[in-house]
């Protein structure tokens, strides 16, 4: 059974798409879309020895090897001309990782129309990416699992236009105000407080001040959405 963060990111997958999963693990998630009926083939990409292994042995285990291709390789580089990948997934990373692997080989997204991407931590990475390169929220979720807090981001091919506030907090998320988001951003607020009252204390250096500031800004545009 796929984990609840796994299968949020599923949902997002329309069916009949052709699947690149970056960074699959045990390749979990294309065996269980592949599986469902939801995707029709999928490539599977690890960079690491021990993880490609286990994908391999995953999807001969399930039978499915004829659907999907397990490929050591960087990121996107897995994915090969004449794959067609319709939809790129890219879970369980932090933010700036998954935007190092999208900027890598731009290419690989030539026949791509959605990605959906499950950063761990720094979404608002994902956000600036997705406005400096054409792609749009199309739609946004924030979950909790194991005491984790995950969010999930789903983008399409379009322009769109984001407030500051709306690049740090998600603009479908920040709209919907779920109590995971309202206690993830209390918690955060709370972590800057504490830094501040820190830096109160040490050396007035123009760092520190500086840093000040910066958290007096952000407990401000948090507090105010
Ligand atoms: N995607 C799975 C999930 O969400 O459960 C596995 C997440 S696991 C924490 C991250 C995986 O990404 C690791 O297996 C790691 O080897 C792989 N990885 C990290 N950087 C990568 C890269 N540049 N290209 C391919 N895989 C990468």
């Amino acid at each position: 059974k796929l984990s609840k963060r796994l299968e949020k990111v599923a949902s997002f997958v329309p069916t009949g798409a052709v699947v690149a999963d970056i960074g699959s693990d045990h390749a979990y998630l294309p065996c269980y879309l592949v599986h469902k009926g939801i995707a029709s083939r999928a490539v599977a990409g690890e960079v690491v020895k021990g993880p490609y292994e286990s994908a391999v042995k995953q999807v001969r285990t399930e039978g499915l090897t004829d659907k999907i291709t397990v490929r050591m390789a960087d990121g996107l580089a897995a994915v090969e001309e004449g794959d067609e990948i319709t939809a790129v997934t890219i879970a369980g990373m932090g933010g700036p990782l998954i935007v190092s692997i999208l900027e890598k080989h731009p290419q690989a997204l030539k026949t791509v129309t959605r990605l959906i991407l499950q950063p761990n931590i720094h979404a608002k990475a994902i956000r600036e990416w997705a406005l400096a390169n054409r792609w749009a929220i199309q739609d946004e979720v924030i979950l909790e699992e194991d005491g984790k807090v995950y969010e999930v981001l789903v983008l399409q091919r379009g322009e769109m236009k984001l407030t500051e506030a709306e690049i740090l907090l998600g603009p479908k998320l920040m709209s919907t105000k779920s109590p995971v988001f309202v206690q993830k951003w209390s918690r955060e607020i709370a972590n800057w407080e504490r830094v501040q009252q820190a830096i109160a204390q040490a050396e007035s250096t123009p760092e520190n001040q500086a840093k000040h500031e910066e958290l007096t800004h952000l407990i401000k545009l948090v507090q105010e959405a």
